[in-house]
């Protein structure tokens, strides 16, 4: 079978580094696991040894087909693409309210995977996921330097990076490294209603100030070269002199960049502007 480079198909063939991602989860063995991507199984076989259940979806018909064949006890194999699939109703149908996700992510939508089960109805406590080693250090902000992705992850978790693995130890061999990341769920999300509607009975949904929330977050790190206050004066057309007088109740410097906000800044700076 030849690996479909367009749908990320860069197969571990390493079995010790699959077993480390598998130990990493800390299955205590009534945990269930969700597995995006199976592939040939290197890593559902550790899961299943190690989970309640494993729940594992692909998108290759082929791979799944064969993987199903490997009769796994706890191990259901589903055909399906993650971000077309409906994951409440999968979550729901498999009684999987309490779950973590383990997978060596297709890098083409690390991204959009990432986001999709940190906002979804029914989110794992946490993620133990193999990613492109620059996207892994750009989640974790190790230069410091924030950006719309780590401000998006550290809103909802906590994440590290666990320990970086070669491309050599893939099949076909990927252009790039890889890091294994730890993505664990806060145990409470910033409060970010607006100020305004914090009486009694004209409280917003949460999605709907989160939506919010992350479109100034994006007007923030509109232009790269841009201080923080000249963004925001461009985006939401304020004068930047009242726009600096706002800045400093919040500690940030008026010459400060988006990238040194960390998501507490973020969170006030949002509430300071649904009180005008
Ligand atoms: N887990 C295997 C391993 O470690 O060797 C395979 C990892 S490979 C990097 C990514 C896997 O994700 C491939 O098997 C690919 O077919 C699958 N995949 C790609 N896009 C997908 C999607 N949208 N939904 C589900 N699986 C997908």
């Amino acid at each position: 079978m030849i690996p479909k480079k367009s749908l990320g198909q860069n197969f571990l063939i390493n079995e010790e580094i699959a077993e480390n991602i598998a130990d990493s989860a800390d299955l205590s063995g009534r945990d269930n696991v969700l597995e995006i991507g199976p592939g040939k199984g290197i890593l559902t076989k550790y899961l299943a040894q190690k989970a309640e259940n494993v729940l594992a979806l692909e998108i290759d018909f082929n791979l799944a087909k064969k993987l199903d064949g490997e009769n796994y006890k706890n191990t259901k194999i589903i055909k399906g693409d993650i971000l077309k699939i409906n994951l409440p109703k999968l979550i729901e149908e498999n009684h999987f309210k309490n779950y973590k996700v383990v997978a060596n992510l297709p890098y083409y939508i690390t991204s959009k995977i990432i986001r999709l089960f940190l906002e979804t109805k029914y989110p794992p406590s946490e993620m133990i996921l193999m990613v492109q080693k620059e996207v892994g250090e750009r989640i974790i902000a190790l230069d410091r330097k924030e950006s719309i992705l780590s401000i998006s992850v550290k809103f909802y978790a906590d994440p590290e990076i666990l320990f970086f693995v070669s491309r050599k130890n893939f099949d076909p061999a990927p252009e790039v490294d890889s890091a294994v990341i730890k993505i664990t769920r806060k145990k409470k999300i910033p409060d970010i209603y607006p100020v305004k509607s914090r009486g009694a009975g004209s409280r917003q949904s949460g999605t709907f100030n989160r939506v919010k929330f992350f479109s100034l977050v994006r007007a923030g790190f509109s232009s790269k070269r841009k201080t923080l206050a000249n963004n925001l004066s461009a985006s939401f057309s304020i004068p930047k002199v009242e726009l600096s007088k706002e800045l400093k109740k919040t500690n940030l410097e008026p010459g400060v960049r988006a990238e040194r906000l960390e998501v507490e800044d973020w969170v006030r700076l949002y509430n300071i502007f649904n009180s005008w």
